[in-house]
């Protein structure tokens, strides 16, 4: 399965925002983003205007990058958000949040999305009892969202939950932490997904 295996930083900085790729890092003075508040490369301390593209453009990477999410991949779920009802920019971040590797993430049994990605591949989680390896499995409202019994000693998984438990998890789940497992309370609305991205400009991308 394709997945970006560059730098994590270098997204951000790309963006100059933090897109929290990885975990405690991101809250810590080591940030890139905090350290380097220009994009990478040669040119990037360079003043340029851009364009309405350039900012559709960057606008999606952000919501692309922030999930992880290969082109392709984003591009069919715009497709699948705009024959929904609702608004579509909406209804996109709404279907990339209750992403199984998103729902394992904000429920604070992995660090990152990434992890979480790669932990779900492995086989460690069951969803309303039955184990499901499919990152991208979309997890509906009532599902139930559990670590495997022999998973939950795995230090990624038993560290992270710890972390939750003190920081706290999104009101649109509820988390057992002492069971390793939590509950999709009802789907996230527009203000529970901290994404800093303005969806429209993505909608206008894709609508050209
Ligand atoms: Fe982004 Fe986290 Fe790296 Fe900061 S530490 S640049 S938020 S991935």
């Amino acid at each position: 399965m394709a997945r970006y295996t560059g730098s994590q930083c270098r997204l951000c900085r790309r963006e100059t925002v933090k897109l929290f790729l990885k975990g405690d890092r991101c809250f810590t003075e080591k940030c890139a983003v905090e350290r380097r508040q220009y994009p990478p490369g040669q040119h990037g301390q360079r003043r340029s205007k851009l364009s309405d593209y350039g900012m559709q453009l960057r606008e999606k990477q952000k919501v692309r990058n922030s999930y992880g999410v290969l082109e392709r991949q984003f591009r069919n779920c715009f497709y699948r958000a705009e024959s929904k009802k609702g608004v579509t920019g909406e209804v996109l971040l709404q279907m990339m949040e209750t992403r199984l590797d998103n729902v394992v993430y904000r429920m604070g049994l992995a660090p990152n999305r990434n992890s979480a990605r790669q932990l779900v591949l492995h086989g460690h989680f069951l969803v309303n009892g039955k184990e499901v390896n499919i990152p991208s499995c979309s997890v509906g409202v009532n599902s139930v969202v559990e670590a495997k019994e022999a998973s939950r000693t795995i230090p990624i998984i038993a560290d992270s939950l710890s972390k939750a438990e003190q920081r706290g998890v999104p009101a649109w789940v509820e988390v057992d932490f002492q069971n390793f497992k939590g509950k999709v309370l009802e789907l996230p609305s527009r203000e529970d997904i901290q994404i800093p991205a303005e969806e429209q400009l993505i909608v206008e991308l894709y609508s050209k």
